[in-house]
C-alpha cells in the first residue's frame, strides 16, 4: 500500500463516473481539511452518493484521483478502513439484534471504540436499547445507523443523509452530537437535502448539480454571491412592498428620507443559503436547456 503525503484528510480531482448512459460525476475537484465539516448539497440524482461512495470505497470510479486520509480508497486496508465512520443512505443489514447488540457488537471492529451505552445515549436510543431494530422506527434506524457511524472514533466520518426522517427534535440532538464530534477535530463529508442543516453544520458547503461542483464555499460566502438576493420590504398605503437588490443600505436611507424618518414594517432579509442553492440551480437548468437547445450534451 502507497501512503501519500497529504495536507488534506480528503482530496478529490477530476473525478469521474458514468452508468452506461449517465454521466453521474463529470469532473469533481474538492479538497477537506481536516477537522473541516464539508456538506455535498444538490437535487436528487446529482451525483452526491456515488461521489461519497468512492471515497468510501464501495464503487469504483473512471477517471481522476481520490485520496482519503492519504490513501487511494480502490485501495484502502483494515486500518485505513477502521478510521472511517460510515452512515450509508440504505440501512445496514443487522439481522435480528437489539440496539445493544448491534453497537456492542459493531464496537468490536474497531482498534480504540467509544464506550457504546455512551454512543446509544448520544443518539437518544437509551430506551430502545432492548429493541430488535427491526421494531424501531424509520428516525430510530437512523440514529442507530449514526451510533454504528461514530462507534469506532472515526478521524473521517461520513453522512449520507444522516437526519432523513428525524423530527425536528431530533435533528437538533443530531446537530449538537456533530457538533461535539466537530469540536474534538473529526473531519466530516456530509450529505443533505437539508439547506438549513448544511448552514447550520457545514464550514464549506459544494453545491453539486449534474455531476459537477457548481459553487463552493463557505455558507456566509455563498451568501454573499448573490447580494441581489437581499430583500427589503416596507408597508406603504396598508400594502406591504418589497425590493431587491444589491444595495440594502442605500435602499433603507431613501426609503427613511422619503418617509421623514421611521420606515412603517420596515424588514431587510439577507439571503440565506436556501435562496443562493436554488439560484444556482436554475442557473444550472438554463445552462441544460441552452445544451439541449443547440444540440449539445446535456444529460
Ligand atoms: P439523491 O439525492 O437522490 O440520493 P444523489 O445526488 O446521491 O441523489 P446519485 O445516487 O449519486 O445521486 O446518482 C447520480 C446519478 O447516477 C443518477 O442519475 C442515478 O440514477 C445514477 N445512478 C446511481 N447509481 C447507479 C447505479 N448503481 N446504476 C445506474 N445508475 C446509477
Amino acid at each position: 500500500m502507497i501512503t501519500h503525503v497529504s495536507e488534506a484528510a480528503i482530496s478529490v480531482r477530476g473525478l469521474r463516473k458514468g452508468y452506461g448512459d449517465v454521466q453521474a460525476v463529470d469532473g469533481v475537484d474538492f479538497e477537506i481539511a481536516f477537522g473541516e465539516c464539508f456538506a455535498l448539497l444538490g437535487p436528487n440524482g446529482a451525483g452526491k452518493t456515488t461521489v461519497t461512495e468512492i471515497l468510501e470505497g464501495y464503487r469504483s470510479r473512471d477517471d481522476g484521483t481520490a485520496e482519503v486520509l492519504g490513501i487511494d480508497p480502490g485501495h484502502g486496508d483494515r486500518h485505513w478502513r477502521s478510521q472511517l465512520g460510515i452512515v450509508l443512505q440504505s440501512d445496514r443489514d443487522l439481522g435480528d439484534l437489539t440496539v445493544a447488540e448491534a453497537v456492542h457488537h459493531f464496537a468490536g471492529y474497531y482498534p480504540d471504540p467509544r464506550d457504546p451505552d455512551e454512543v446509544i445515549k448520544a443518539v437518544g436510543l437509551t430506551e430502545k436499547h432492548k429493541s430488535r431494530n427491526l421494531k424501531l422506527s424509520g428516525g430510530q434506524r437512523r440514529r442507530l445507523d449514526v451510533a454504528l457511524g461514530i462507534i469506532g472514533r472515526p478521524r473521517v466520518l461520513f453522512l449520507d443523509e444522516p437526519t432523513t426522517g428525524f423530527d425536528p427534535e431530533a435533528r437538533r440532538d443530531f446537530w449538537e452530537l456533530i457538533e461535539g464530534l466537530k469540536a474534538e477535530g473529526t473531519t466530516i463529508l456530509l450529505t443533505t437535502h437539508y439547506l438549513e442543516e448544511a448552514e447550520h453544520l457545514a464550514d464549506r458547503v459544494a453545491v453539486i448539480a449534474r455531476g459537477r461542483v457548481v459553487a463552493c464555499g463557505s455558507p456566509a460566502e455563498l451568501g454573499g454571491r448573490t447580494r441581489g438576493l437581499t430583500r427589503v420590504h416596507w408597508l406603504e398605503d396598508g400594502t406591504l412592498h418589497d425590493v431587491r437588490t444589491e444595495e440594502p443600505t442605500r435602499v433603507v436611507l431613501e426609503l427613511s428620507a422619503r418617509f421623514g424618518g421611521e420606515v412603517p414594517g420596515l424588514g431587510v432579509d439577507r439571503a440565506r443559503l436556501e435562496d443562493v442553492y436554488l439560484s444556482l440551480l436554475d442557473g444550472d437548468r438554463e445552462a441544460a436547456d441552452e445544451d439541449f437547445a443547440q444540440g449539445g450534451d446535456a444529460e
